[in-house]
């Protein structure tokens, strides 16, 4: 059976932060604000996998109330979600929408997958990313933030199954 899984999330943008995005710093005056790195596509990628495996959300697995995940690098904690579902699930598909203003994200795209894709333990044709802006509209148009949404298909081992 392939369970799917659907994840939202959105961080403000601040002067002075670091810009990491899917797992890549990106030069850049401004940044993600969060108790972590703020890196809004993995946290996206973390709550579809968490959803589609049936398991809650990274605001359970990590709450930002516990000083461990302070200014956690965001692959780490993909990487504890993966150990999570990986006995049971094999990833099939990973489909990422970052919504932002800025930057362009093409120069980073091809180091963004294949980041992911190692992460997860899959072939980096099972991981895809798009970006587009928000038409100037609302606060991702304003500048004062970025969202991203992500969909996962998981399918559920069987015995034997790599
Ligand atoms: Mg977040």
């Amino acid at each position: 059976m392939t369970r799917v899984g659907i994840g939202y999330d959105v961080h403000p943008l601040v002067e002075g932060r670091p810009l990491v995005l899917g797992g890549v710093a990106i030069p850049s005056s401004h940044g993600l604000h969060g108790h972590s790195d703020a890196d809004v596509l993995l946290h996206a990628l973390m709550d579809a996998l968490l959803g589609a495996a049936g398991l809650g959300d990274i605001g359970e697995h990590f709450p930002p109330s516990d000083e461990r995940w302070r200014d956690a690098d965001s692959r780490d904690l993909l990487a504890r979600v993966r150990a999570l579902i990986d006995e049971r699930y094999r990833i099939e598909s990973v489909d990422l929408v970052l919504i932002a203003e800025a930057p362009r994200i093409a120069p980073y795209r091809a180091a963004m997958r294949a980041g992911i894709a190692a992460l997860l333990g899959v072939a980096e044709s099972v991981v895809n990313l798009k970006a587009t802006t928000n038409e100037r509209l609302g606060f991702v148009g304003r500048g004062e933030g970025m969202a991203a949404l992500a969909v996962t298909a998981l399918a559920e081992r069987e015995a034997g199954d790599g």
